[in-house]
């Protein structure tokens, strides 16, 4: 069973920039280690190094789905003060994809221990922030074709709702013909959260 309090503080800890994930990945890595893996195939991406994909191999399948958690941090230092802190000076995970890693995986060791009756594909996807690694690894044709993908998303000026799906379509990296989904804590009566007009992390300088 998976501490995923304790895995998110540990990559909290280990914030890395795109396509320089190379802690994150090996973390990731040995968790995935651990769990069974009757139904799992791990590989990696030659063109996108410190990814991960994870194929669970289903009872009875008819699809595949898809869900894709980013990888990389931010050039922003961390102010907190929190025990688990950002160990790297001037990164920090300011975006929440440590958390969206901890879900991924949270989700993925459930699907480890039962058997789906679908086929899942987890992309552990480095270079959300800028350099486009969703891109990369569409280019490189690494994605297989899904049938519906999903990832979620942590929004910290929303009140806390129960998990709902959201139309906001932020997965469009993965090989189609994808009806793709977010999981997303946005009420129906918080659409003005969808489309933030200007984001903070907008205005950060893109490497
Ligand atoms: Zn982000």
């Amino acid at each position: 069973m998976i501490d995923l309090i304790q895995t998110r503080r540990d990559l909290h800890q280990i914030p890395e920039l795109a396509l320089n994930e190379t802690e994150t990945h090996d973390y990731l890595l040995q968790v995935i280690a651990q769990l069974p893996q009757t139904w799992l195939t791990v590989r990696t991406i030659k063109v996108l190094p410190t990814a991960i994909l994870v194929h669970i191999t289903g009872s009875q399948p008819t699809q595949t789905l898809g869900y894709r958690a980013d990888m990389d941090a931010l050039p922003v230092d961390e102010t907190t003060e929190l025990p688990f802190s950002s160990t790297h000076a001037g990164i920090s995970h300011a975006c929440g994809h440590d958390l969206h890693m901890t879900v991924a995986l949270g989700i993925l060791a459930h699907f480890a221990t039962h058997q789906p009756k679908d086929n899942l594909i987890f992309f552990f996807q480095p270079a959300e922030e800028s350099h486009s690694g969703g891109k990369i690894a569409y280019d490189a044709d690494a994605l297989p074709v899904i049938g519906t993908s999903m990832n979620s998303m942590v929004c910290m000026t929303a009140p806390t709702y129960p998990l709902a799906p959201s139309p906001r379509a932020s997965v469009p990296s993965l090989r189609g013909p994808a009806k793709s989904r977010s999981t997303s804590p946005v009420a129906p009566d918080m659409r003005r959260f969808r489309r933030p007009p200007t984001t903070w992390w907008s205005r950060l300088p893109r490497s």
